[in-house]
This record gives C-alpha cells, structure tokens and sequence, in this order.
C-alpha cells in the first residue's frame, strides 16, 4: 500500500461522502492508497453514512467505530495503527484541508528521500483577531519553555513515512498533544503553507475552552515550568517578608514609628493563601495526569472495524 489517509470524523455526516469522492478523483493515479474513517462517537448520521459507502466500495477502506466520542487525537491513533501504508497522511473530515496538498506531499516524500515528514501550516487564519493572538501568544510560550519547539501554525494536517508512525505510535501517553508528540519524535520535517478553506457542512468541534485546556494540556505534558515558577515565587515572597522584617523592626527600634498591623496583616494572609492555592493546583495537575496514566486505560474502545482488505482483519479493541 502507498498511501494511507487517516480521517477522524465525529459529527461530520455531510462530509465523509463530498470527502472521499475529492480523495478518490485525487488519489486515482498513485499505485494504492486506503483511507481509514475513525467515527469518534459521532451524534449524528456519520457512521450510518460510512457504512453506506463501504458498501459501494469506491477505494481500499477501513472503518474503525469508536463506542463513544474520545477526541481527535485518540482517533488519529486508532486510524494510524490500522494504516499499512508506505506514508500515512492525517486529514480532516471537513474538507478545509484539500487532498490535492497530500498529493503534493507523497510527491515531495517521493522526490526527497532525506525528508520523513511534510507539514502544513496556516499562514492566514479566518479566525477572530483574539484566537488568532492567543495562539500566536502560545506558541511563543511554548518555544521558550518547552524543549521542543512548535512549528506556528502547523496543524496536524500532515503525511510521513511509516517510520513516523510507528514512533508516534510508540508514545503511549494518555494526555495527547499530538503537534509536541510530532516535535518530540524528531524526523526531518518539511513545512508547507496552506490556506485552510470553508468547513464544507457542519460546525468546528473546538470551543475556546476546548482550545483553552488543550493548550494547558500541551504545556503540562511538555514542561514541568510551572512548578519552577511555584518555587521561584516562594523564594521572591520569603525574601521579600525578610526585607519587611528588617524595615519593621527598625522602624519600631530606630524612630519609635507604630506599624498599624491589622490591614497588613489580613492582605499578607490573603495573598499567601492565594499563593499556596495557586502552587497546589499547579502540583494538583501534575500529579492528576500522574494518577490518569497510571490506570493504563486504552486510548480508546472500538466497538467494530470494517475493512476491505482480508489481511487488515484485527482485533477492533486496543489495550496498551
Ligand atoms: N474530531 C474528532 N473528534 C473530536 C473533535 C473533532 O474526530 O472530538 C475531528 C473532526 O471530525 C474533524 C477534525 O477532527 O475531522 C478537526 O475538527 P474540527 O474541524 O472541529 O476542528 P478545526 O478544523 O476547527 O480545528
Ligand atoms: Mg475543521
């Protein structure tokens, strides 16, 4: 197999169809591609409508039928353990990303064998003024804290060889972010800027608070900078009430001045307390990810699996 095209789906039944009919008049001339649907415990009627086009058989298919909604990133791993492909290309659902840029990056993997990876990236995003600054914002936050470095608006819009996979396969966390996981597998990797087009039917599944705990998901899992920062201001706070200490007590030795202590001393618990708060959820959320993956759950839980080549019968359920 040449290519395998990985699409997570949850909640995209006007799409999966107008989707694989622009992939199949893409793909027509590569010597085999497959692409594999992963319905992530959609709502709506995107698993009835996979189900009606793996019966028509257009090209190689596999089905993978989560048995509820797990996220983007559980599905893009369902679908990547079931690809046998030469390269493997992840896409979305919406046709916002075109098939005709996987085709340019099989050629560009074709043409270069030094290069494992090619993502794409948006250089112009139809967003609003504040997400577009407040993932400007992150990524900055994130090349300065972090060891690995975020290619700015790369998605996870991308196609690889099979090596890629297997090492992104590799990485069993719980806590997915999958753009640190690419960076922290290495591989050298090729940037492409593409613009992203309209969502064909249906909504985006991300809310600014979705985006907002991803984010905090991505930096937790990739540094543990808030922690040092917890230590870093206990340290300023210890040095500063010394500094105090000293001014008080000479004032009071020195010049017989009177500290009025109530109101000092209810804003100097106040804010302590917020500190200490402050510093135990940051603790609280490492040790929370710490208990999470120490249950090894699987990533997800398949409840049935289609495909149309004999030898890509496996076992739909997948333990770590
Ligand atoms: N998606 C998914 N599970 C989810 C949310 C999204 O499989 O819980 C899929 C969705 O069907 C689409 C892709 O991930 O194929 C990207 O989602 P979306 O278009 O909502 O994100 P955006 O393009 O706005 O970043
Ligand atoms: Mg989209």
């Amino acid at each position: 197999m040449k290519l395998s095209v990985v699409i997570p789906c949850y909640n995209e039944e006007g799409n999966v169809r107008p989707l694989l009919e622009a992939c199949v008049a893409t793909f027509k001339d590569l010597s085999s591609f497959e692409l594999i649907f992963v319905n992530d415990g959609s709502r709506d009627g995107t698993w009835a409508a996979l189900k009606e086009l793996y019966a028509q058989r257009p090209c190689a298919m596999k089905l993978v039928n989560f048995s509820r909604n797990f996220g983007k990133e559980a599905a893009m791993y369902a679908g990547m353990q079931k690809a046998s492909g030469e390269y493997v290309s992840l896409l979305d659902a919406d046709l916002q990303q075109s098939p005709q840029i996987v085709l340019d990056m099989v050629e560009f993997l074709d043409l270069n064998p030094d290069y494992d990876c090619v993502a794409a990236y948006q250089e112009t995003r139809h967003e609003g003024k504040f997400t577009t600054w407040c993932k400007k914002t992150f990524y900055r936050m994130m090349d300065r804290i972090c060891d690995i470095s975020l290619h700015e608006g790369a998605s996870d819009f991308r196609t690889f060889r099979r090596g890629v996979a297997e090492s992104i396969l590799s990485v069993k966390e719980c806590y997915r972010f999958s753009k640190g996981i690419f960076s922290w597998v290495g591989f050298n990797t090729h940037f492409i800027p593409y613009e992203a087009q309209e969502r064909h039917s249906g909504a985006t599944n991300w809310s600014f608070w979705k985006l907002l705990k991803y984010a905090l998901d991505g930096i937790i899992s990739y540094t543990t900078f808030p922690l040092k920062v917890s230590t870093f201001t206990g340290g300023l706070m210890a040095l500063l009430s010394l500094i105090y200490m000293v001014v008080v007590v000479v004032q009071k030795l020195a010049f017989g001045i009177d500290i009025p202590g109530y109101p000092t001393i209810i804003v100097l618990i106040l804010l302590i307390g917020g500190l200490q708060m402050i510093t135990l959820g940051i603790i609280g959320e490492y040790i929370a990810r710490i208990y999470i993956q120490g249950k090894h759950r699987p990533l997800y839980i398949a409840k049935e699996y289609l495909s149309t080549q004999e030898e890509g019968e496996q076992d739909a359920g997948h333990s770590l």
